[in-house]
């Protein structure tokens, strides 16, 4: 009987869905801090928001995303982006080791002294192709103040838009970002959008922002210094309930006026649903680049930004409506090769994507393969964007 794991069941593809045999994850779901160790122990089947919890207590941090429902076994093993990235790194280049169900039966242990082609392929390899991860073991950072910043501009100009990604992209790593296009019923055409986190001042933070500022007062302006976990309750995303499909790039050259002009003409033909099109760019760079790109099965070590076009629909929306908007996703997304043309995010799993596992792996694909052949030769673990065995 075909079998899958499942964490949170947040895989955009539905793979952790099955008509075989579904294993929930769902009672090992504790999450405990060594402070003699400074390593968190995470559970094969622990929400974010209880790992947020455990961590909160003991007054430390991990890189993390915004999302409390997400589990962390499928964030860790597909890389886990958040961020702290450009601080600390993606969430997987801290893990420590990883308790995993073999294909055999077998339970191991993989780090960087036991099982280490396993270890390597859990740290970017991707959820449910080597077996079941039953616990993680995750170093921490201490959760000092944050400055969150929230700003939205009703209405994005190409200049707005070309002038935030410079000064971002000049920005120290202690800056996490993620700048967004957005529609809405009332105001299709496109608003930006920036939020974020920097591990410093309010005063650094608006020198950052001084040229963008300096064009025009945003219509919300909110840059404040607070407690770590403050700072991630603001910032914590609570959309929904609707539906949503996102694709993904990274992208590795600088974005100027040119891509601003793209993506400003690409919103004004969003067709328009009960919710929004959507870019996104996920500010990359900082120490995810200083990882060589074969050091883990992360192979994506060179961009700058992840960009993501999503495309939202309502509940009330018809078929017709979401085919337009699936359609004009599609578009934006084949154009936006101009300008992204690294790999796409193996969390963000692309049944559309032709070249997934290229696009997930790249260069690293061959080795996976190879680990793939040598822990799970029956092939066991698989669905339809599964490692092959080499
Ligand atoms: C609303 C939302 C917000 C998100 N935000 C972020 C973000 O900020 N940063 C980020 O990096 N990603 C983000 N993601 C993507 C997310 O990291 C991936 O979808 C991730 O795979 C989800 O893990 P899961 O355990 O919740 O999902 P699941 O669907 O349960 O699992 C995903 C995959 O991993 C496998 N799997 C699950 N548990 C295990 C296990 N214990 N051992 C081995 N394989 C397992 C499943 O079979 C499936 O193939 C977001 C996704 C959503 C839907």
């Amino acid at each position: 009987m075909p079998l899958v794991a499942r964490s949170g069941g947040h895989s955009y593809a539905g793979y952790s869905t099955t008509t075989g045999l579904m294993i929930s994850l769902d009672d090992l779901d504790s999450a405990s801090f060594d402070a003699s160790t400074g390593v968190v122990d995470i559970g094969g089947g622990v929400r974010n928001s209880e790992v947020y919890g455990a961590l909160e207590e003991a007054g430390v941090t991990i890189t993390h995303g915004r999302c409390p429902t997400v589990r962390a076994a499928g964030f860790l093993l597909g890389g886990g982006i958040g961020f702290n990235m450009r601080l600390f790194g993606i969430a997987s280049d801290h893990l420590v080791s990883t308790e995993v169900v073999m294909a055999d039966g077998s339970i191991v242990s993989a780090s960087d002294t036991e099982n280490g082609d396993l270890f390597w392929a859990c740290r970017g390899g991707g959820g449910g192709n080597f077996g079941i991860n039953t616990g993680f073991r995750v170093r921490t950072f201490p959760a000092d103040s944050r400055t969150y910043f929230w700003l939205h501009w009703p209405d994005a100009s190409e200049r707005l838009i070309a002038t935030l990604i410079a000064a971002l992209d000049a920005a120290p790593a202690t800056l996490g970002s993620r700048v967004s296009l957005d529609t809405d019923p009332e105001r299709p055409g496109g608003s930006l959008k920036l939020i974020g986190q920097i591990a410093g001042s309010r005063a650094e933070m608006e020198a950052i922002l001084d040229p963008v500022l300096s064009l025009g007062a945003p219509g919300h302006n909110e840059i404040l210094t607070v407690d770590y976990w403050a700072a991630e309750s603001v910032l914590l995303d609570t959309d929904g309930p609707f539906f949503f499909q996102e694709r993904s790039r990274f992208v590795t050259d600088p974005l100027g006026e040119d891509f601003a002009g793209f993506a400003l003409d690409w919103m004004r033909r969003w067709p328009g649903t009960g919710e929004s099109g959507d870019l996104v760019l996920f500010q990359t760079g900082g120490r995810i680049n200083e990882v060589a790109a074969d050091a883990t099965a992360f192979v994506h070590r060179d961009s700058r930004w992840l960009a993501v076009v999503a495309a939202s629909w309502a509940e009330n929306d018809d078929d017709a409506r979401a085919e337009r908007a699936l359609a004009w996703q599609e578009g934006f997304y084949a154009d936006l090769g101009r300008f992204a043309r690294g790999g796409a995010y193996q969390n963000f799993t692309d049944p559309a994507l032709d070249n997934w596992a290229e696009d997930y792996y790249g260069a690293n694909l061959p080795r996976l393969r190879r680990i793939k052949r040598a822990v799970d030769p029956d092939n066991v673990f698989r669905f339809p964007q599964s490692i092959p065995p080499a």
